[in-house]
């Protein structure tokens, strides 16, 4: 048998996988015109960031685009548009990226986290209607790498319930749900361009709505509580400068001209890879709903089952894969085992109530063991190459097994 490469034997791939970020001189050129026109922020004058807003609305099948300067400020200006009050409640899934939850603090809601579905790692929406009490006043799914959640059950939940939905769409440019591209789906979404991201610009963020009236709050709250039609002077909302600036809109519509290009090959390498691994027992990717139309791809995430490997546990298996060339991460943590999280619902709470709370963990096992015990991640990058470069993930998968099953 092969030996394995954290063995000492011939790893399966030596060649690294498609290099982050993707660019060139459209990149190059567009940067130049922003520095010749001096027009390096927002202007009086329809600009770049005009134009991205209008460009990427249009792409997700959206009415209007809010450009600020990260996906974090996105979910902020997103909620203050809604008007959250503080000690409001709002519904996260506990399996995200922290910022999901560190938004609603910031503005003094409490994140109240949900489990996820074990085939999806997305919200699951049963959970959600049982976590509702009187003061919920939002949803946030997240469509976790780039897999769109549930949002005919999120969007029949919320106006059952009279809640807003706030779509954490930072890993899911592109993806689509039942035809429909995420991030309008819901009242607000939220989109991030952060280095890691499938279209990136180092940093920045964009809101999509189809509310003309959000659209307008989001515009105002961005821009220092700013009304479009008064004075430089007045404010009449309470709002921060959440702005891009003119060289992110400029990376991010040249960025832009290769997208779709870019899609389609995570798209299909995404679906060859997942056909791949429907016959190995023991690392299954998670479940694409049919009505999932197109996925984000931005992350593919597979869940290890250890007793397939003779009771190998995650990181040792995460090790051989990584020597055999294949590089992939464990992923999160639960949020609210976060200090950062705890201390922020804890001093909100003292805050709301005057005494100090101590409340158990949100009962999450299906997040427990996502995070602890069964979640692989593989980057988008795997997915950019061509179908032999996904084959050495599968065989690479197929050796650890042969290696520790015999
Ligand atoms: C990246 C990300 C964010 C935050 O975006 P930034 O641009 O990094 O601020 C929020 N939510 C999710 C799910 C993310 O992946």
């Amino acid at each position: 048998m092969e030996k394995l490469a954290i063995q000492g034997g011939n790893p399966v791939r030596v060649k690294p996988f498609q290099n982050w970020p993707v660019w060139d001189e459209r990149e190059e050129q567009a940067l130049i015109n922003v520095l010749h026109s001096g027009i390096w922020g927002v202007s009086a004058e329809e600009g770049l960031i005009d134009c991205f807003e209008r460009e990427y609305a249009l792409v997700h099948q959206a009415k209007y685009g809010r450009c600020v300067f990260n996906g974090t400020a996105a979910l902020e200006v997103s909620l203050r548009a809604i008007n959250i009050d503080y000690g409001d409640e709002v519904i996260v899934p506990a399996y995200t990226f922290m910022a999901t939850a560190t938004a609603c603090l910031m503005v003094g809601a409490i994140p109240v986290f949900v489990d996820i579905d074990p085939n999806t790692y997305n919200l699951d929406p049963d959970k959600v209607e049982a976590a509702i009490s009187p003061r919920t006043r939002a949803i946030i799914p997240v469509h976790i790498g780039g897999n769109p959640a549930d949002m005919d059950r999120m969007t029949e939940i919320a106006k059952k319930y009279h809640l807003w939905v706030i779509e954490d769409a930072c890993q899911a440019h592109g993806a689509a749900w039942k035809g429909q591209r995420v991030g309008a789906i819901g009242d607000l979404g939220c989109f991030s361009f952060q280095s890691s991201k499938n279209i990136n610009a180092g940093e920045g963020g964009i809101i999509l709505t189809d509310n003309e009236e959000l659209a307008e709050l989001c515009w105002s709250i961005l821009n220092c509580g700013r009304v479009r039609e008064g004075e430089w002077y007045q404010h009449e909302v309470l709002g921060g400068n959440f702005r891009m600036t003119g060289w992110q809109a400029a990376i991010l519509l040249a960025q832009l001209t290769r997208f779709d290009e870019l899609a389609r090959r995570r798209e299909e390498n995404g679906l060859y890879l997942a056909e791949c691994l429907a016959q190995v027992d023991g690392f299954q990717p998670l479940t694409r709903d049919p009505r999932v139309t197109q996925h984000g791809y931005h992350l593919f995430i597979c869940r290890y089952d250890s007793s397939a490997f003779n009771g190998l546990p995650r990181h040792a298996f995460m090790e051989a894969l990584q020597a055999e060339g294949i590089p992939c991460s464990e992923g999160y943590v639960p949020l609210y085992r976060m200090k950062a999280i705890q201390d922020g619902t804890r001093r909100l709470k003292r805050f709301l109530t005057g005494k100090e709370s101590t409340e158990p963990y949100p009962d999450c096992p299906v997040t427990e063991k996502a995070c602890y015990s069964e979640g692989i991640w593989f980057a988008q990058t795997i997915l950019l190459g061509t179908r032999s470069d996904v084959d050495d993930i599968v065989s690479a998968v197929m050796k650890i097994m042969r290696n520790i099953c015999s």
